[in-house]
């Protein structure tokens, strides 16, 4: 794309209110702007990263038999009640014209366990398991991190059911394979944890994934051995050891949760009734399992694991475009017909054809936007026939033939 016609442009200040790290540099490299706190639009360039983690979480939910639905945002108070969770401080409450409630979902077992229940009634539908991606709302307390604690933000959720704890277990196993595969691929592999955490009221543990940062809001012990994390919340004594290995040597560390992987057992499906008959007959009650994952606050957390002193630097699976193509005064003609022939080859390109700004504008603008390959042709590299090649991640600038950057791309 033309950066010329780019919607948004960078900006020098990132909003006074602003505090976090993330928020500062999304917003002034034109990726979200802030509408109020905790509530953010996403823009062309944010967008794009955003349909990037999207496509990762959809692709792995996939693989691992996740079937993909959508569901309401606007409840009815009943659902809620049947559980007795309307009471839930963080859920927005709303009112029709006619005094009727209903509230916006902050979670969606209330709507997927009787949805499930109108197609699961014998053994032959088991296991099954269904995910969504779509916006949550929560009345949170401290929205003040950016994209780490939205108030209405977007969440994969899957639910998965299964005749027996057996089944449940062995799914459960599965989904933590795969949530590694997606922070893995959205380049978080190093930091990110599997973290046994509380079970809430559903189980005595669940597991989260728990990224190392400093702008985190958790804390975790971590055992380097074996890569295990424990939230502080769950522990009690103080010279703590790992429950995997024994070791005595734990660090401690400011994670944010990414993820967060559930054991709801009957939790859920007893209050609506959600039964099937097994091989004999007999009606029993479904085991479910809920597994979610924030996709803004997984882009955030890039954000803050992934940036220096001038801005964002990408990583290869979730940037915007994979090459930044910066044309230099008397280059126009050149770059025009190299940008033509990577868009030929599907490489994605953001080209930045800007008449108006300088050299060294060009090259902050690309720092804080933090597209991986930085592409520069420029009257000087013209007379070698050659453009200069520069990773974000790296100091170290190349020249290259013009004719042979395809080839080094692929
Ligand atoms: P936290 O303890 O951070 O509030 P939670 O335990 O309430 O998280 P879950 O209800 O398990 O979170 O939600 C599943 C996932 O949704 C989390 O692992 C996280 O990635 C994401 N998430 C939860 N709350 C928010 C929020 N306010 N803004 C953005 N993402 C969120
Ligand atoms: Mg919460």
């Amino acid at each position: 794309m033309y950066q010329s016609q780019l919607f948004t442009k960078t900006l020098k200040q990132a909003p006074r209110d602003e505090k976090s790290t993330n928020a500062q540099l999304l917003i002034r490299a034109g990726f979200i702007d802030k509408l109020m706190a905790g509530v953010y639009s996403y823009l062309p360039l944010g967008f794009l990263v955003l349909k990037k983690i999207e496509e990762i979480i959809r692709q792995e939910m996939n693989r691992i038999g996740g079937q993909e639905i959508f569901l309401p945002a606007l409840h009815p108070k009943n659902n809620w009640q049947q559980t007795k969770r309307w009471e839930c401080p963080e859920m927005f409450k709303l009112k029709n014209r006619k005094g009727k409630e209903f509230s916006l979902g902050w979670t969606h077992e209330e709507i997927i366990t009787p949805l499930a229940r109108k197609f699961i009634s014998s053994h032959k539908d088991l296991p099954v398991f269904i995910y969504q991606i779509q916006n949550k709302f929560r009345d949170e307390l401290r929205a003040k991190s950016g994209l780490l604690r939205g108030v209405e933000f977007l969440m994969k959720d899957l639910y998965s059911f299964h005749q027996d704890e057996k089944g449940l277990d062995e799914y459960y196993e599965k989904v933590k394979g795969a949530y590694l595969k997606i922070f893995q691929r959205c380049g978080l592999k190093k930091e990110t944890f599997l973290t046994l955490a509380s079970g809430g009221t559903f189980s005595k543990y669940s597991h989260e994934l728990q990224t190392v940062t400093s702008a985190g809001e958790d804390t975790v012990y971590l055992c380097q051995k074996c890569r295990l994390a424990i939230n502080r919340e769950i522990i009690k004594e103080e010279n703590f050891t790992c429950p995997k290995c024994g070791n005595k040597k734990l660090e401690i560390k400011k994670t944010i949760e990414v993820g967060n992987i559930f054991k709801l057992k009957d939790r859920f499906s007893r209050p609506f009734n959600l039964v099937f008959k097994d091989k004999d007959g007999k009606e029993k009650v479904v085991f479910m399992g809920c597994y979610g994952i924030g996709l803004g606050r997984l882009m955030g957390t890039i954000a803050e694991v992934y940036h220096d002193n001038s801005g964002i630097a990408w990583p290869g699976e979730v940037a915007p475009f994979r090459v930044h193509l910066i044309s230099l005064t008397g280059a126009k003609k050149e770059s025009e017909r190299l940008y033509q022939d990577l868009q030929k080859q599907n490489v994605e390109v953001l080209y930045d054809d800007r008449d108006d700004k300088s050299a060294g504008e060009k090259f902050a603008d690309a720092d804080l936007i933090g597209i991986p390959l930085r592409i520069v042709a420029s009257e000087r590299t013209l007379q070698k026939n050659c453009v200069e090649i520069k990773k974000r991640s790296e100091q170290k600038i190349r020249l290259i033939k013009i004719k042979e950057i395809i080839k080094w791309l692929a």
